[in-house]
């Protein structure tokens, strides 16, 4: 087989060493591909700038999230913290408010740790190497290869969802694109095709034509620049490369949650305020960080009166707080939450704990933060919680 040939559906692993582009095709490619770049791309805001700090902020953002969601977000997020230094400086409740709603908190709290390591150790300056960039928590060899191209113009491909499907089609590879094996060709064919003279351009031309032209479903071959090297595109069959996605059966769990109010007496009248009992979740899982209300996960086929009683233990265990009864606690609504991977069944309660609630505080958040506040209604909206948690406050809202 030359290179330029197209190598056989399912290949083996040996098979994989001969997949490459010939010269001719990687100067082709370039000079197609950037070209198409200059003029096609989509006008983002992180988009030709070259702080590396910026940059390593929208690549974080980028990662598993939409363009379109990402850029409220990163807007709000340069404002906020225009320089390492900001971020560096700010708490975690601080950068969480900001984060509430992208998902994946623990790249925000990777984040605001590697910011803190750049301030405290290198002066506030990013390496300007992939392999030092690496050392740093929450900066894969993705994230480290963007930053290096984009902003320092060093040599070093990038893959990326985009980019494995991109080479797939173009050398008509089949096969689980996220296998070892097809890990390491897709690493060694974006290596080989990068332009020497703008890597950077180069790596977001990969990504921008897999996230416009060569999408999942229906890519657009008659107007891709590439589609004279594609060999996907030759046998007429681009969306079979590199094959169907598998998606990954959804965990069903079931969780209940109890907003616990209570009010607070003023001097005066006006003064009296009605406050929220919010509950750090550990740092590590879903949600890692965010405030939420009293939740337990519950057994799917638990009976009612069980998941009350497992609540009402957790409540007192945790904040000495005594429900008297079930009928004490009002119904405010249920819906269904999905992550990649889980499917979660929310039941959501009320429960007015009365005025005022003399709890005893039982263990500690991480790292010497509150495990639990009482929060005033008027402060809730600013309050780092997760999209589900407000949907909770808004059927609260409704009844309330
Ligand atoms: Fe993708 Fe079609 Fe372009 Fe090939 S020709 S790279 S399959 S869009």
């Amino acid at each position: 087989m030359t290179q330029s040939q197209s190598p056989p559906n399912n290949m083996l692993a040996e098979d994989l060493s001969n997949v490459d582009f010939s010269g001719a095709e990687c100067s082709e490619i370039r000079a197609a591909l950037l070209g198409w770049y200059r003029v096609y791309r989509r006008e983002l805001p992180w988009r030709g700038i070259q702080d590396p700090y910026l940059i390593w902020v929208s690549e974080i953002m980028l990662q598993q999230t939409q363009v379109a969601t990402v850029l409220e977000y990163y807007l709000r997020w340069v404002e906020r913290f225009p320089t390492v230094e900001s971020l560096a400086g700010a708490t975690l409740d601080e950068v969480l408010e900001l984060w509430a709603g992208l998902g994946y908190y623990r790249r925000a709290r990777f984040l605001h740790e590697s910011s803190q390591d750049v301030v405290a150790r290198m002066g506030g300056r990013l390496p300007r190497s992939a392999a030092q960039l690496r050392k740093l928590k929450g900066i894969g060899p993705y994230t480290a290869g963007a930053i290096a191209s984009i902003a320092f113009g060093q040599l070093e491909p990038v893959v990326d969802g985009n980019v494995e499907r991109v080479l797939a089609r173009l050398r008509a590879v089949r096969g689980d694109a996220k296998s070892g094996a097809l890990q390491k060709l897709w690493w060694r064919l974006a290596a080989r095709l990068l332009d020497p003279e703008f890597p950077g351009d180069f790596n977001q031309a990969m990504m921008e034509l897999g996230a416009t032209v060569c999408t999942p479903q229906n890519p657009n071959c008659p107007e891709c620049p590439l589609r004279r090297v594609c060999h996907a595109y030759q046998r007429g069959a681009a969306a079979d490369y590199p094959a169907p996605a598998k998606r990954a059966a959804q965990r069903p769990v079931r969780v209940r949650s109890l907003v616990i109010t209570r009010d607070v007496p003023g001097e005066d009248v006006a003064q009296a305020h009605r406050e929220f009992l919010l509950i750090r979740r550990p740092l590590d899982g879903i949600w890692g960080g965010l405030w939420e209300f009293a939740t337990v996960e519950v057994s799917a086929r638990a009976a009612d009166s069980k998941v009350f009683e497992d609540l009402r233990a957790y409540v007192d265990n945790r904040f000495a707080l005594k429900i008297p009864s079930a009928a004490q606690v009002q119904r405010i609504g249920g819906f269904v939450h999905h992550f990649s991977h889980i499917k979660m069944s929310i039941e959501a309660d009320f429960w007015h704990a009365g005025s005022p609630v003399s709890e005893t505080p039982k263990g500690g958040g991480e790292a010497g933060a509150p495990a639990h506040r009482w929060v005033r209604a008027s402060a809730l909206d600013a309050v780092a919680m997760s999209a589900a948690m407000r949907k909770i406050l808004a059927l609260y809202r409704a009844i309330a």
